[in-house]
């Protein structure tokens, strides 16, 4: 069971109905958004007699909710969440393509992804300063100094960015870079500390599905950063482990009308580390749009074969402004704007 309160209830009213609640038996979680603050009732409610609690200063709406996730779930929120990035808004009836190189490398090389990215039509964009990368020995990113040369790179242009937290030891700095979203990798979608911390603050975030992770245990990570009162949160499919080699990962398209109906909260698709092949990626992308995808996560490079991470997989400028276009064609044909 959820207590949406009204919009900035004093903590008082807030801790009234806590009480209340404990007197009853259960046990409580305080979720506060920038949009609403929720009362999470946990335990047995199901003898709560609810017209007690709605009596109660501040209450507009008691919903209870059965699945596990409650405050991700469309139960609590009928209508489809649209997310404010830095004034770019993700979810509803657009759909938005974040496009950027695998990792940040250098000064020139973001000038020249951020002009490529803008150019194409894309309104954020991505790069990694820090690399979750299968071998110690390989590239690790560029690091602290890289979130500056994306940023300079990236305001010219207007682009919000995109960069990946791997360790809580560096969200201050994250948020002293102003990155305006937060990546969690598919690595770290159940590093339950890093979800706890990220649910600590407002910056949206991009919650990876993890590699071989279920769409309820993904709905179930997304609740540990919701209820701490982030809940600007935007699912990413970027393709999961089978038995097949001939592709980095499969895409999984059924997990996006999945989620759609279990969440409220935007699903944005990662079809290049689905693929791992430049050339997959205008047919995922293309599959990913039309079965109602908020948005893509794409690589793209100025100059792939040059690419110090996943070099394979990334688009050249001119494919990703050929990719936008025919994007644009399915966005529309299903009443969608990109
Ligand atoms: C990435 O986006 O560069 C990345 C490492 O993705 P994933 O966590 O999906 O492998
Ligand atoms: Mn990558």
């Amino acid at each position: 069971m959820i207590i949406v309160m009204d919009y900035q209830a004093p903590d008082e009213q807030i801790e009234v109905i806590e009480k209340k609640l404990v007197s009853m038996g259960v046990q409580t979680n305080v979720s506060r958004g920038v949009q609403r603050t929720i009362i999470g009732a946990v335990g047995d409610v199901s003898r709560i007699d609810t017209k007690l609690i709605d009596a109660l200063p501040g209450v507009e709406q008691i919903i209870r909710i059965m699945k596990p996730y409650k405050i991700v779930s469309r139960e609590s929120h009928g209508a489809d969440t649209v997310i404010d990035i830095s004034g770019v808004k993700l979810g509803g009836s657009l759909v938005q393509v974040i496009g950027g190189p695998c990792s940040v490398e250098t000064q020139e090389q973001m000038d020249l992804a951020a002009s490529a990215v803008a150019d194409a039509g894309c309104k954020l964009m991505r790069g990694g300063a820090f690399k979750p990368r299968t071998s110690p020995y390989s590239f690790q990113g560029v690091g602290i100094e890289g979130l500056a040369m994306f940023h300079k790179a990236a305001s010219k242009h207007n682009l919000p960015i995109v960069t990946e937290l791997m360790d809580v030891r560096m969200l201050d700095t994250f948020m002293e870079n102003d990155v305006d979203v937060i990546q969690i990798g598919t690595r770290n979608m159940q590093n339950f500390d890093l979800l706890k911390e990220v649910g600590q603050i407002h910056k949206p975030v991009i919650l990876k599905r993890g590699m071989s992770a279920t769409i309820s245990e993904w709905l179930m990570s997304a609740e540990y950063i919701a209820a701490g009162g982030n809940h600007n949160i935007i699912f990413c499919e970027r393709g999961i482990r089978s038995f097949e080699t001939a592709y980095r990962n499969v895409l999984d398209v059924t997990a996006i009308p999945v989620l759609k109906k279990e969440t409220h909260l935007p699903v944005i698709v990662d079809p290049s580390h689905a693929g791992g092949k430049a050339w997959m990626v205008p047919a995922l992308s293309k599959a990913a749009v039309a079965a109602g995808a908020d948005g893509l996560l794409i690589e793209t490079h100025p100059n792939p074969p040059e690419a110090w991470c996943d070099a394979d997989q990334a688009l050249n400028p001119n494919e990703l402004k050929d990719l936008m276009v025919q994007l644009r064609g399915i966005a529309n044909v299903i009443g969608r704007e990109l």
